[in-house]
């Protein structure tokens, strides 16, 4: 049977497999915790990316304060395996998944969620009442910094902290507006503008909160293409990027190479085409996502990648390129990071061409 195991030479994997070169996701954490420490920030990255409670650790030995989840099932993953400082970024709502809330914060107090509604807060705090829990849950006002996702207007936030002062199961500390529809603006003097004027709108609520009498503690936001200018914005006390650890192409065409290609999707050329200048590779759209462009053969110049179905890739070349020759094996770069994890069980991390540690997609399809 197929057994990859540690000490493995990368030549040895099946494929396609999901591979993360060590020395470089080492030095992209060294470079974001040296690059926003400095400011004075908690760090708290995003899981969604990783979606690897051993991935937490490491960042949490790193320097992190805990991590985000999206959703409580990631959540209820990372809290099993002893990362129980969690900030959840999205909304929790319906009964089903507020009773799941209330049993995970009865063994795990430290976790905290976000909030946009009366509604929401309401449910919520009437859960916790009936399950003779006496400490409060702390929670975050969601805010709408732009990005039109989720979160409450900022004339609206008052009347939303108001509402929760009522509710004495919930405790507020703070405000969270993730600024999304930025991360990816390219020019960093766009992103950077763009980015201030969505801060500004956080910073300036959180205040009129805190002049209201509120306790705001905790200003959250920020993602791999932003934190930097978070982490500067007077205010803003912690900031929640995810993608760095990995990158990906569509988060390189906008931001640049300050953070490397750490992972890869390790896959062979399978056939040839007699008449065209092109291959097919064992990488469809099982392996890599679409919704940001098409991923990219790494360090093959004049090469690109097409899907070409669930199991399928092209690799194509114009006349004078590169050729590539079946068994080949190639590395290609996800154009989009956190659903591209979504899609592989295993990590598999090496150095110097040897497998040193594989990691299970713990929280992978974890989307209630
Ligand atoms: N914070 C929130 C609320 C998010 O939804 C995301 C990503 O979608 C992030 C932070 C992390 O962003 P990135 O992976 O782009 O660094
Ligand atoms: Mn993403």
């Amino acid at each position: 049977m197929y057994n990859p195991k540690v000490g493995d030479k990368l030549e040895s994997l099946d494929t396609p497999s999901m591979i993360v070169d060590l020395d470089i996701m080492e030095e992209n954490i060294r470079k974001l915790f040296s690059l926003l420490q400095r400011k004075g920030v908690n760090i708290r990255p995003h899981l969604k990316t990783t979606k690897s409670p051993i991935l937490a650790k490491k960042l949490i030995a790193a320097g992190a304060k805990g991590g985000c989840v999206a959703k409580l099932s990631e959540a209820e993953v990372m809290c099993a395996e002893g990362v129980d400082d969690i900030l959840i970024t999205c909304e929790i709502v319906g009964p089903t998944k507020v009773a799941r809330l209330v049993e995970l914060f009865r063994k795990y107090p430290n976790i905290q969620t976000v909030i946009d509604s009366e509604v929401g807060a309401s449910a919520i705090d009437d859960a916790l009442r009936t399950s003779g829990i006496e400490t409060p849950i702390q929670v975050l006002i969601d805010l709408d910094v732009s990005l039109h996702r989720t979160g409450v207007a900022p004339e609206d936030a008052l009347a939303l902290a108001k509402h929760i002062a009522t509710l004495p199961h919930l405790k507020l500390i703070g405000v969270q507006g993730y600024e999304g529809h930025l991360q990816h603006v390219h020019g960093r003097e766009e992103r950077e503008k763009e980015c201030r004027a969505s801060m500004a709108i956080l910073t300036s609520t959180a205040t009129m909160l805190r002049e209201n009498g509120f306790d705001i503690q905790v200003v959250t936001t920020g993602g791999t293409g932003t934190a930097e200018f978070c982490a500067t914005t007077p205010g803003i006390t912690e900031v929640q990027p995810g993608s760095f650890i990995f990158m990906d192409s569509d988060y390189r065409n906008a931001v640049g190479s300050y953070f490397s290609h750490s992972l890869t999707i390790l896959s062979t050329v399978i056939s040839k085409s007699a008449k065209e200048r092109r291959v097919t590779i064992d990488a469809g759209l099982k392996t890599l996502t679409t919704d940001s462009g098409f991923a990219e053969p790494m360090d093959m110049p004049g090469v690109t990648y097409v899907p070409m179905g669930d199991e399928h890739g092209w690799l194509c070349w114009e006349d004078g390129g590169r050729d590539v020759a079946v068994g080949e094996r190639v590395q290609i770069i996800p154009s989009h990071i956190d659903p591209t994890v979504n899609l592989h069980d295993f990590y598999y991390a090496y150095r110097k061409g040897v497998v040193e540690e594989i990691w299970p997609v713990a929280t992978r399809g974890m989307v209630q």
